[in-house]
């Protein structure tokens, strides 16, 4: 394990840098990759994000992201990049598994890998970690590490201070989650303070829909809900015909799990769609209940225990059935 002040004189030197985050980048994902980005171009790193996969158009507004590089439209170029790297900063995800092929060409990589994370139980692939399970968004640690272990809380800019906001919302559902905590709205205000433009930033995030995706939204909510009183449990299961009905793409879903959690004293629910090679679960939760553990145990999963998710290769009827019949395993906890 390398230690903070060898990596201080490392990057007092320009590097090559590679900013890697998880597939199906989330806010969270691109705001504290694009945040970091904006922060280490400013010392003279030839600095380069690469996605594994590509992220809703609702982030194309993020400074810098013209720079992305998708990894599934430029294997060449990203294979190249990660290969020749001397550091490759690994954010806001814990296991090789969640970068796709990428995890096998980081893997085996000598590059120093730094890992920014908020996930449980890291895979032990990292050089240097600054990791904790209790921030609200990788975009949280991503602020601490810059100011805190680098100093140079006079380099947060407009665009990092966007880019940095940008994760710390959406990963906290805009403040609400109990991971809020007052250190988070000190590093927001601090965000606001450096350019962030708070309220611009939420427009651009959550007022964006298509009229094709507010009426999905509609079905979802009218026909798709099911609430089942008995377990406190409320579910919106979507199949692959609805999605093509509604040109619905693979990120704009995102969200719609809350508003099965928005029916008064639920404290499971769960958004279960038909994808084309598989059958995927987000799930969400309230105070103890531990959401991550029923996609780790059952499907392939895993998160926070609030937010976590899971696929499944059985059939959509299946996986529907299967999620209803775990549930009396943990109808002490749902009805307490
Ligand atoms: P979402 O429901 O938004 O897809 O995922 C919520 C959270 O669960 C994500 O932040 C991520 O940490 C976690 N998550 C989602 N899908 C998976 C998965 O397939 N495996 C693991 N380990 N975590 C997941
Ligand atoms: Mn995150």
């Amino acid at each position: 394990m390398l230690d903070i002040t060898s990596l201080i004189e490392l990057l007092a030197r320009p590097q090559k840098i590679v900013i890697i985050t998880h597939h199906k980048p989330d806010g969270d994902a691109i705001g504290s990759s694009l945040g970091l980005y904006n922060y280490l171009i400013q010392q003279g790193h030839h600095t380069k994000v690469i996605t594994p996969t590509d992220y809703p158009a609702y982030f194309n507004w993020l400074p810098g992201n013209g720079e992305v590089i998708i990894f599934t439209e430029n294997i060449e170029e990203s294979t190249k990049l990660v290969a020749d790297a001397d550091i490759i900063f690994c954010l806001d995800f814990n296991a090789l598994s969640r970068i796709n092929d990428m995890g096998e060409l980081v893997g085996k990589s000598k590059a120093l890998k730094i890992l920014i994370d908020h996930h449980l139980e890291p895979e032990d692939f990292d050089d240097y970690r600054y990791w904790n399970i209790n921030a609200c968004a990788t975009a949280q640690l991503v602020y601490k590490f810059i100011v805190n272990e680098l100093k140079h809380k006079e380099l947060v800019n407009k665009d990092v201070a966007c880019c940095l906001y940008t994760g710390i919302m959406t990963d906290s559902a805009s403040f609400s989650l109990p991971n809020t905590t007052s250190e988070v709205h000190r590093i927001a205000a601090d965000l606001i303070d450096a350019g962030a433009a708070n309220s611009y930033i939420y427009d651009r995030v959550h007022n964006n829909s298509s009229e094709n995706q507010l009426r999905f939204l509609g079905i979802c909510l009218c026909c798709r809900l099911e609430v089942l009183y008995d377990f406190n449990t409320a579910i919106i299961t979507v199949s692959k015909q609805d999605l093509e009905k509604y040109s619905i793409g693979t990120g704009e879903t995102e969200g719609i799990v809350n508003y099965a959690l928005s029916v008064s004293g639920m404290r499971l629910a769960a958004f279960i769609v038909e994808r084309s090679d598989k059958v995927k679960l987000s799930l969400r939760s309230k105070g103890e209940f531990p959401a991550n553990e029923i996609c780790k145990k059952y499907f392939n999963g895993g998160g926070h225990r609030n937010a976590a998710g899971g696929t499944s290769t059985d059939s959509f009827e299946q996986v529907i059935n299967q999620f209803k019949l775990i549930l009396p395993e943990y109808k002490k906890l749902l009805i307490q």
